[in-house]
């Protein structure tokens, strides 16, 4: 019997596949003594290989009285489980680096360039017409804001000179979408939401953020 310390810390060291065919086996994979256990081998990490039920077969089968095809030696076994369990400790390096690269936001953006941010959709109310100026006496124009976790800087040009500017510390973009939009997407308002679209610069009253997205997809 192997010991439940044991066999956690193996199960895991494999991902539950087979140490020689590396074969995914989730319940179906069982543990084997590299050296018997008749023969005076431990219960241990050390000498535990886990195997499919093929291989298990396979490995604790070898009839030295009728000798078929290619013994397994414990030596062989050995290397087999280590360098598996070598490529499941890369493996899983590799998978949170790519998910530490899919959670970083993009730092700076070009005018129309596509691009996906996160944020949180905020509701924004603004004096509308006549004058564009008091919550006293003008229409109330709302619009949805995507408010970034970091600000981003975007490159533009410059109306005048074509010259390249970069415009930093964008913290808030006013959402550019249509009426259905919005009908069909309320929900989104007040929660974290990933969206994909071109960022553009403010050009008239009606755009109140530090930039403007105009939106292609939203990513529930
Ligand atoms: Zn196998």
């Amino acid at each position: 019997m192997w010991p439940q310390k044991v066999k956690e810390n193996v199960l895991v060291a494999c991902g539950r596949h087979c140490c020689v065919c590396h074969m995914f086996c989730g319940r179906n994979i069982e543990l084997h003594h590299i050296l018997m256990e008749s023969k005076g081998g431990d219960s241990n990490f050390d000498n535990c290989i886990p195997l499919c039920f093929n291989c298990h077969a396979e490995a604790g089968h070898y009839n030295s009285e009728h000798p078929k095809g290619t013994k397994y030696s414990s030596k062989e076994l050995r290397k087999h489980r280590d360098r598996w369990y070598q490529a499941v400790k890369e493996l899983e390096f590799l998978e949170s680096k790519w998910k530490e690269s899919q959670n970083k936001q993009i730092e700076e953006v070009y005018e129309d360039q596509v691009v996906t941010l996160k944020g949180f959709v905020w509701r924004e109310a603004f004096p509308g017409p006549p004058n564009y100026d008091s919550f006293e006496t003008d229409r109330i124009e709302t619009y949805w804001m995507l408010v970034l976790p970091e600000p981003i800087s975007l490159f533009t040009n410059s109306f005048e000179t074509e010259e390249t500017i970069k415009i930093e510390n964008i913290k808030k973009l006013q959402l550019c979408v249509d009426s259905e939009f919005y009908k069909s997407n309320r929900e989104i308002v007040r929660t974290n939401v990933e969206l994909t679209g071109k960022l553009f610069m403010s050009i008239s009253g009606h755009h109140h953020g530090d930039a403007n997205f105009d939106i292609r997809a939203l990513h529930a």
